[in-house]
């Protein structure tokens, strides 16, 4: 049984010019023509975020950013806080996403500081969390994901809303999944500790796929028992692939 609403993040990373905000209206028309029970969202660089929450202004997307900086605000060049992100007209963030673990070092401890940020906001964290292949190889993808959960998601989750991505690393961008057994012994693994971490709220908190996400696979992911949706990278930009995507949940 599914509590959590359904959830579909499309993560465009550093693709996308003006010129795209053309996808996103065309998801958003479809949706808008013909709706689903769950909720759609586009992170798209920050460079295209603004024009893309004018662009949703009546249509069925939200829009999100791809990371904040734990602060408010204050002298960090380049950062982006999640207060501004509100004020721009952003509902979600992605935060711990492996590619900033990897290139900015983020640890958990950073992963979780962020979150919070984004919940004081008024936001909804999107918490990524995944093995290596090397932590996978050596059989520690559970005790991995166990402390990612119980060190990433803060104290305020127990009111607040926030989505889980669980992203295996080696899954991302390289065109291969885990077996239906593996993503559904993580997502059942996530929601236990979650629940352990936040009681009740657990219920309601998406827990989503990530990895190599596409047409020709989503439905049997998104059948998966405990998986609320996906957060889709590659797949995302073009929006004929995310929308079968989006409408194979
Ligand atoms: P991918 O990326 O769908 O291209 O594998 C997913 C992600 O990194 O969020």
């Amino acid at each position: 049984m599914k509590n959590a609403k359904s959830l579909i993040v499309g993560n465009w990373k550093m693709n996308g010019l003006r010129q795209d905000i053309d996808q996103i209206l065309a998801i958003g028309a479809s949706l808008k023509e013909n709706p689903i029970d769950g909720e759609v969202v586009i992170c798209p660089p920050a460079t295209l975020t603004a024009l893309a929450v004018d662009a949703v202004t009546n249509l069925p997307v939200k829009i999100g950013g791809q990371d904040c900086h734990a602060a408010k605000a204050g002298a960090y060049t380049g950062d982006i806080s999640a207060e501004k992100w509100k004020d721009i007209g952003a509902k979600y963030v992605i935060v711990g996403h492996s590619e900033r673990r990897e290139s900015y070092s983020e640890d958990n401890i950073s992963v979780r500081s962020k979150a919070k940020a984004v919940l004081d906001a008024g936001l909804i964290p999107i918490i990524c969390i995944g093995e290596s292949l090397s932590e996978r190889d050596s059989g520690e993808t559970l005790s991995v994901l166990t402390k990612q959960v119980r060190e990433c998601v803060p104290e305020e989750a127990k009111k607040g809303s926030i989505a889980i991505g669980y992203e295996p690393v080696w899954a991302i961008g390289s065109g291969k999944t885990p077996s239906v057994d593996d993503i559904s012994e993580a997502h059942s693994l996530i929601r236990h500790v979650l629940t352990e971490e936040i009681g009740d709220r657990s219920k309601v908190t998406p827990i989503i796929y990530g990895g190599s996400m596409k047409p020709s696979n989503a439905s049997e992911i998104l059948a998966i028992d405990g998986v609320d949706g996906g957060l889709v990278g590659g797949a995302s930009l073009k929006a004929e692939d995310f929308l079968s995507i989006i409408r194979a949940s």
